[in-house]
């Protein structure tokens, strides 16, 4: 796709700091890390986010994944790692072509902060079994 950042890094248009390539995807650092070692990883077939990408190349894309998260900790040593995969700009996308971040993290100040909001209160199990059986009529 002509206008899109990741499709021209993987096309070498743009420079980028590369991690690891295969055949289908390509990893790269983050040009604005949360912290040492955040890295992305993408399909090189452009797909905007996870709702268009099938089976089979979602299944090549996180095949690479513990390859990746592995080599960061071994490399740095953190004290854990958090995938984050955002999808549509309400949830933070900003780069409209698939990408799965890897942030490892060292501590509470680290500049990560995955915390839950969560409302046990408003989804009774009842009301899950509702919830679940909605999601798997698409299924
Ligand atoms: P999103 O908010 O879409 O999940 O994350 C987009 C990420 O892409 C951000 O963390 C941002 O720093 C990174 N990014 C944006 N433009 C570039 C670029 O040109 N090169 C690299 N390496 N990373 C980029
Ligand atoms: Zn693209």
């Amino acid at each position: 796709m002509t206008d899109c950042i990741f499709c021209k890094i993987i096309d070498g248009t743009i420079p980028s700091t590369k991690v690891y390539e295969d055949e289908h995807v390509l990893a790269f650092m983050d040009i604005l890390p949360v912290t040492k070692g955040h890295v992305l990883l993408v399909p090189k077939t452009h797909r905007e986010n996870l709702y268009e990408m099938n089976e089979e190349e979602a299944a090549r894309l996180f095949a690479a994944a513990p390859k990746i998260a592995n080599a960061i900790k071994a490399e740095f040593k953190p004290a854990g790692m958090n995938l984050l995969q955002n999808n549509e700009a309400f949830a933070g996308q900003a780069v409209f072509h698939f990408h799965l971040h890897f942030i490892p993290r060292y501590d509470e100040t680290d500049g990560f902060q995955p915390t839950f909001d969560t409302k046990e209160s408003l989804f009774p199990a009842a009301t899950l079994t509702e919830i679940a059986a909605g999601i798997r009529k698409h299924i």
